[in-house]
C-alpha cells in the first residue's frame, strides 16, 4: 500500500535547513572606519531597507555578530583591534571587505595603511568601488546569502577549510613593558 504524505509536509536536510535560516538572518558587525560607511549606514536606511534581506540587525557587540563588514581603510595601528574582534565572534561567521580602500588599500599606497584586509583576514566577499553604491552592497549580501546555502556549515567542512587570522598582532596594553609582553 502506498504510503499518503500530506500535502503540507515539507522534507529537507538539517544542513539545508540550518544554511537557509543562516543566511536570512545574518546580523552585521559594522567596522566603518571612512567614507563607505556612509554608504553602509544608507544601505540600511528607508531608501534601500536592508532588512529586505534580513541583514539590517547591525550589531555592536562581536558576540551578537555573525558578519563583519569592513567599510573604509584599516591602518596598521587599527588592525589589532578588527583582529581581536574579528576572533570574539562565535563561528559560523563571514568577512565582507567593502570598497577598494578595504580590498587594496586603496588610493592610500603607504606603509600605514592595511593593503587589502584580506592579508590578515579571512574575506568571503569582496565590494568593489570608492566608494560602492548601496545597490553594490546589497548585490554582496545575496552573493552571499547564496555562498552560505550553497556551502552550508552544519557539517564543519567549510570552517576547516577557512584560513585561520594570518600575523596576529598583539594589542599593547599600557602599563606594559616590552619584557612582560613577551612573557605573555
Ligand atoms: S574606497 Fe573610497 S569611499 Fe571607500 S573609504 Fe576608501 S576613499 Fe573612502
Amino acid at each position: 500500500m502506498a504510503l499518503e504524505v500530506p500535502e503540507n509536509v515539507l522534507v529537507t536536510k538539517l544542513d539545508a535547513l540550518a544554511s537557509w535560516c543562516r543566511k536570512n538572518s545574518l546580523w552585521p558587525m559594522p567596522f566603518a572606519t571612512a567614507c563607505c560607511g556612509i554608504e553602509l549606514m544608507a544601505t540600511g536606511a528607508s531608501r534601500h531597507d536592508l532588512a529586505r534581506f534580513g541583514a539590517e540587525a547591525m550589531r555592536f557587540s562581536p558576540r551578537q555578530s555573525d558578519l563583519m563588514i569592513v567599510a573604509g581603510r584599516v591602518v596598521m595601528k587599527m588592525l589589532p583591534v578588527l583582529q581581536r574582534i574579528w576572533q570574539q565572534m562565535g563561528e559560523p561567521k563571514w568577512c565582507m571587505s567593502m570598497g577598494a580602500c578595504a580590498s587594496t588599500g586603496g588610493v592610500f599606497d603607504t606603509y600605514a595603511v592595511v593593503q587589502g584586509i584580506d592579508r590578515f583576514l579571512p574575506v568571503d566577499m569582496y565590494v568593489p568601488g570608492c566608494p560602492p553604491r548601496p545597490e553594490q552592497l546589497l548585490q554582496a549580501v545575496i552573493d552571499l546569502q547564496d555562498k552560505i546555502q550553497r556551502e552550508g556549515t552544519v557539517s564543519g567542512r567549510e570552517f576547516e577549510r577557512r584560513e585561520p587570522v594570518r600575523a596576529l598582532l598583539q594589542l599593547p596594553i599600557l602599563g606594559q613593558t616590552p619584557e612582560m609582553r613577551a612573557r605573555r
